[in-house]
């Protein structure tokens, strides 16, 4: 069964001139982290969500935000690409893959080598001042912060920075929303990994691309709200399934 959903994926990539992904939480396990909006990654046992992930909760009590993101930040900044990363890199140098579109704020698809990389869900590697908006790179503070436990603060005016990973109540990033509508709407594959499409504007991404004529490959461990809408659906680990794909594409022969 598997074997068939593999061939026929790897059909699909073969055909198609413009193949896109859309990745999540999934692509990363294997990297060490997790899903930070997910109540499973037990980030959520202490606090509550809504209040010290929220742009509302970090203006009010940034102490409390940076507390509770220390772990995960100590895990991204030491965190290393994985075989699904290096998978998709290797889909790109193939002439296949033309963007991907994430909700990781991990940063890993970059460091995998991969471009362009839309990061709907922001990043880590700036930080902005919540007083006079000048960013600044993220790694010398999160790095100072680690080590101190002194809340970064803006070098020109001595307010907060923030992450540039979007908090709740926050605005999405407008270009990386605006670049992947656009990249739905003209992709003919998407491959989504690693995404359980439960959280919106990127579970409206795979709906944009089926009506646009793409066709959808599916890769996760568990179903998705769309999973009808599908050519291929693998409820497998993207580690595994993603290299196949690669090494079948790159030698010309079936998975
Ligand atoms: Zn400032």
């Amino acid at each position: 069964m598997e074997s068939d959903a593999l061939d026929t994926a790897l059909d699909l990539l073969r055909r198609s001139l413009h193949t896109i992904a859309l990745t999540g939480a999934g692509m990363s396990t294997h990297s060490g982290i997790p899903d930070f909006r997910s109540p499973e990654s037990g980030l959520w046992e202490k606090v509550n969500p809504g209040e010290v992930a929220s742009i509302y909760g970090f203006r009010h009590q940034p102490e409390r935000f940076y507390d509770w993101i220390r772990p995960l930040a100590h895990t991204i900044l030491d965190a290393r690409p994985n075989a699904a990363h290096f998978a998709l890199a290797r889909l790109e140098a193939a002439g296949k893959l033309k963007a991907i579109i994430t909700q990781n704020i991990d940063m890993l698809h970059t460091r995998a080598g991969s471009r362009p990389v839309y990061e709907l869900h922001g990043h880590l590697r700036q930080v902005t001042c919540i007083h006079c908006f000048e960013m600044f790179p993220a790694k010398p503070y999160i790095v100072q912060f680690l080590e101190s436990n002194i809340v970064p603060k803006c070098p020109q005016c001595g307010h907060v920075l923030k992450p540039n990973a979007i908090l709740f109540g926050e605005q999405l990033p407008a270009q990386a929303l605006i670049a992947a509508r656009r990249e739905a709407r003209q992709c003919d594959l998407m491959i989504v990994a690693g995404s359980s499409l439960e959280v919106y504007p990127a579970a409206d991404l795979p709906v944009i691309a089926h009506r646009s004529g793409a066709s959808l490959v599916f890769v996760n461990l568990y179903p998705t709200p769309f999973d009808s809408l599908a050519q291929v659906v693998i409820h497998d680990d993207v580690a595994d399934i993603l290299p196949q794909l690669a090494t079948a594409l790159e030698s010309g022969q079936h998975p």
